[in-house]
């Protein structure tokens, strides 16, 4: 049973694309309601993937959400409502400011639930994750299933000739990988350039 704590801390939920970090925040999402900790939902500019204010997960299940340019904009959001826990999806998108918010909301005393990729799509890791994954409580990281040999997937293989960090896709452009499969396939990409 996932554990709720009132007091101040840092969550991170973070794995490669196709992992089930959306469903894993949305289940979060459910509990805090039980809970009565209040959350304000937010996600990056960047990401209107599936929709613009919504989580979705690939599963269908979705919850609203604010979305911000900038993360520091959300001390103005909490001033709104009587919040408890503050959740962030894609957060890989943001800025290292995340880090520094996100240790001060803990601080103050808010639930802190931050779900993002950890490797970009060269296995490097993304953004302000490495950090905020070093300051957190508690890290939960998860697993997809490898396209190529089906075994545990911890890396988001980019398909489509692009070198862009940011580049937004789904199933046409990324597939979950192992290690093994990910460094054989940047092998080939190399071979056929
Ligand atoms: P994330 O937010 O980590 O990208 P989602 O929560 O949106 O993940 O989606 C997770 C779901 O994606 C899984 O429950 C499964 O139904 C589906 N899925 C698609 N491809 C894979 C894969 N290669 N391995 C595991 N699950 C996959
Ligand atoms: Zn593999």
């Amino acid at each position: 049973m996932y554990k709720i704590f009132n007091e101040g801390m840092i969550e991170v939920i973070t794995g490669p694309m196709f992992s089930g970090k959306s469903e894993e925040l949305l289940r979060r999402l459910r509990t805090l309601e039980y809970a009565k900790l209040k959350p304000l939902v937010i996600k990056p500019k960047f990401d209107t993937r599936f929709s613009a204010e919504e989580i979705v997960s690939r599963s269908g299940i979705s919850h609203k959400t604010h979305i911000l340019d900038n993360i520091k904009d959300i001390y103005d959001l909490l001033k709104q409502d009587s919040y408890k826990a503050v959740v962030i999806d894609e957060a890989h998108f943001f800025g290292h400011d995340l880090v520094l918010v996100a240790d001060d909301l803990a601080n103050l005393g808010y639930l802190v639930i931050i779900a993002g990729l950890d490797q970009d799509y060269l296995r490097q890791p993304f953004g302000p994750m490495p950090e905020l994954m070093a300051i957190a409580e508690r890290v939960t990281k998860l697993q997809a299933i490898c396209v190529v040999c089906q075994h545990a997937a911890s890396t988001s293989f980019r398909k489509v000739a692009s070198n862009k960090t940011n580049l937004l896709g789904n199933y046409h452009e990324y597939e979950a990988r192992c290690r093994k499969c990910h460094v054989h396939g940047e092998k080939m990409k190399k071979v056929n350039d």
